[in-house]
């Protein structure tokens, strides 16, 4: 399965299966007492906000990140003294009986780190800023000069890497999409192939003094750059290096709340689901123990996996958990992983939305109230709808109603009646093929949930040929081993196709959705069909965190591959928050903007403002701007690279400072924080991107 990358024109392979769970089985590294990747558990880490100088606060918050259960415990470094004063803080851990692994990470600072690495289990290296002292400009770089830096690089790196392998303390070398070197930007841009060149460099030097202790991070505050980065990582390190290095995945500068918590699910989530990843870090704008349980939540399902086979923690590398089986001459891929295009689907109308093509991906939820209580169902179907809203609000476009017997039609006609205005918003779904035509005439989407087993005839599609109606069948998975899912709906639609009808969606409903829609979207394509596909994710028991995560895995995946036309979720959450978790995931896979994004870095030892604090007051003031990025920083260690992303920035730059982005362009310098929000609302309003709010 080989793509080619946009840059070099190299045609690559993605090495991992995609239809089926089997994981990356890695190099295993050393973190003191314990140590990841190989068969080990996938680990939970998680890193202090407190000033690295301030022992007794530093201290207090890694018990009680320990206490929380985290694994491994980073803490920033900015100087010799920090590096120095690792001594104490790690002495009085020890002493206190917690031994968690910790690790220093380093920006700029080659004297910081060779101190650093004399009391830690891991140091972090970032390639942007280690031994380049970036700029952030946009210089060119000829080949002379490209090389000359290297050079420089290796003769500040070595020493580390030496030090680090007679101390036996393993490294992490932890790219940020924000902090590239101006030497890798001015030759592969603000790219994951940046990204992968930036650590590769270091990895050679890392192997060239025979140290093989290492891992690797590749984050992005963009879950999708995020994926593509780790991806061509892991394709093109396998290939060059002498071990498969273990991954620490992270979504960097992720938010808080259930934002948060869903982009960083779904970036690390998608990698997992790959097979990817050793440990994982998410990066909250919170108090750090909250993302311990989060973490662990995330990683759940794929340490199950593991076996205990004696005394060693086993992996079933042979066990393949998925629709991988029966995948057999077909060599495409039906998505680039390393890059996003929207799969290409026909579009079609559906009321008073167009569903496919460039279509914007809609929006469906489910009425959970039955058809035998119409007033009910007419209350919950309205709450839904939110016909009062504007057009673009957040709330469900579709809502599905599901009928099972001849009575429940005609009830549905009443209901239809009372809900004039919106009926062309309304689904109804049916598991009966007797009743599925009869429904056609009535609304303007019709789901048939094929089961196991069913064959559509001839006689059945024969009465569905003059219908304007859009029809979707849904595969529903949830108890079938034997049949594919994939292979049953792309037989249906090649009949329906065969038979001129061209408004047709597909979908599978799955605990495995992300596979079975993936299998689906293959077949699809070999066969030459383009219907749109609906993402479907139904979870009625799972508790509300549970919920988040995995729909954000499952769904956003999808999406974050150029899969997708419609979202529908159906979950026991409230209906308001089953519209927003559909909202949130569209968002953070970049395919539908429907509010401001905040990208707010988790804080640590360099922030210079109260970020939790600051975060809450910027929202409040401007989180009714729909799809503006507005970046929160609490130093701008990371860079104007982040800010790329973003449309505006507020960025700590010294005590009580802060620096205001426009873009990648700071444009207020170190003003005073006190009148620092006010002033970034002003050149909101300066550049045309101001809304009263309502
Ligand atoms: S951007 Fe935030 S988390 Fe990153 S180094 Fe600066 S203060 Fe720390």
């Amino acid at each position: 399965m080989t793509v080619d990358i946009r840059t070099a024109g190299q045609a690559i392979d993605y090495p991992v299966p995609l239809y089926s769970y089997r994981r990356r089985y890695t190099h295993e590294v050393g973190f003191g007492e314990i140590s990841l990747g190989g068969y080990q558990p996938i680990r939970v880490e998680s890193m202090t906000n407190t000033h690295t100088m301030d022992t007794a606060a530093t201290v207090e918050q890694c018990r009680r990140l320990y206490e929380a259960g985290c694994e491994i415990i980073r803490l920033t470094v900015p100087t010799e003294k920090d590096a120095e004063n690792l001594r104490n803080i790690r002495e009085q851990l020890r002493r206190d009986g917690i031994t968690t692994p910790l690790v220093a990470d380093i920006h700029f600072s080659a004297k910081a780190a060779m101190k650093a690495v004399e009391f830690v289990e891991n140091i972090r290296v970032n390639p942007g800023n280690y031994a380049t002292g970036a700029k952030f400009s946009s210089e060119e770089y000829t080949d002379a000069e490209y090389l000359a830096e290297l050079d420089k690089v290796r003769e500040e790196f070595s020493p580390l890497v030496k030090k680090a392998r007679e101390l036996g303390v393993s490294m992490r070398i932890g790219t940020n999409h924000g902090s590239l070197s101006d030497r890798i930007v001015s030759r592969y841009g603000n790219s994951p192939e940046g990204m992968v060149e930036a650590a590769l460099e270091f990895a050679r030097i890392c192997e060239d003094e025979s140290y093989f202790d290492l891992l690797f991070s590749m984050k992005s505050s963009n879950v999708r750059v995020m994926i593509h980065a780790y991806r061509l990582l892991v394709a093109r390190a396998d290939a060059e290096l002498r071990h498969a290095y273990p991954l620490h995945l992270g979504v960097t500068e992720a938010g808080d709340g259930d934002e948060g918590r869903i982009k960083s699910a779904m970036g690390i989530g998608a990698l997992l689901e790959d097979g990817l990843g050793d440990t994982i870090r998410v990066s909250l704008t919170e108090d750090p123990v909250n993302e311990v349980p989060v973490g662990f939540a995330i990683v759940r399902k794929y340490n199950e996996h593991l076996q205990v086979k004696g005394e060693k923690a086993y992996l079933a590398v042979n066990q393949v958990v998925g629709h991988g089986q029966a995948v057999s001459g077909h060599t495409a891929l039906p998505f680039n992983p390393y890059g996003y295009a929207r799969r290409s689907s026909c579009p079609m109308q559906a009321g008073a939305a167009s569903i496919g093509g460039d279509s914007l991906q809609r929006v469906e939820t489910q009425a959970r109230t039955s058809i035998t209580d119409p007033d009910a169902l007419r209350d919950e179907i309205l709450q839904r709808l939110a016909p009062e809203l504007p057009e673009d609000s957040i709330r469900s476009e579709f809502v599905n109603v599901s009928v099972g017997c001849v009575e429940d039609v005609h009830a549905l006609e009443n209901l239809l009646a009372s809900l004039e205005g919106v009926r062309d918003r309304i689904v109804v779904s049916t598991v009966d093929t007797g009743l599925f035509p009869k429904l056609l005439p009535l609304v303007s989407r019709v789901r048939l949930d094929v089961v196991e087993g069913e064959s559509l005839g001839t006689g059945f599609i024969d009465q569905l040929a003059d219908s304007d109606t859009v029809m979707e069948f849904c595969f529903i998975h949830e108890n079938s081993s034997i049949m594919v899912p994939a292979e049953v709906l792309c037989r249906i639609a090649a009949k329906l196709k065969a038979k001129g009808l061209t408004r047709v969606c597909l979908s599978v409903v799955s605990s495995q959705g992300l596979f079975a829609t993936r299998r689906l979207v293959l077949e699809l394509a070999n066969a030459g069909i383009e219907f749109p596909v609906a993402v479907r994710y139904r979870n009625r028991g799972g508790d509300r965190s549970g919920v988040l995560i995995e729909s954000a895995i499952q769904a956003g995946t999808l999406f974050c591959d150029g899969v997708g036309d419609l979202i529908a979720v159906e979950t026991g959450l409230k209906p308001e928050d089953e519209v927003s978790l559909a909202f949130n995931i569209l968002q953070a896979a970049r395919v539908r903007m429907s509010k401001t994004e905040f990208i707010s870095c988790p804080g640590c030892g360099r922030t210079y403002f109260e970020l939790e604090k600051t975060t809450a007051l910027i929202k409040q003031r401007v989180s009714h701007l729909k799809g503006l990025k507005i970046g929160i920083m609490g130093c701008i260690v990371n860079g104007p690279g982040e800010m790329a992303d973003a449309d505006f920035g507020y960025v700590g730059s010294g005590k009580g400072r802060v620096s205001l982005y426009v873009g990648r362009e700071c444009v207020v310098e170190n003003m005073p924080e006190a009148d620092a929000l006010d002033r970034l609302i002003e050149l909101i309003r300066q550049n045309g991107k101001w809304i009263d709010p309502a």
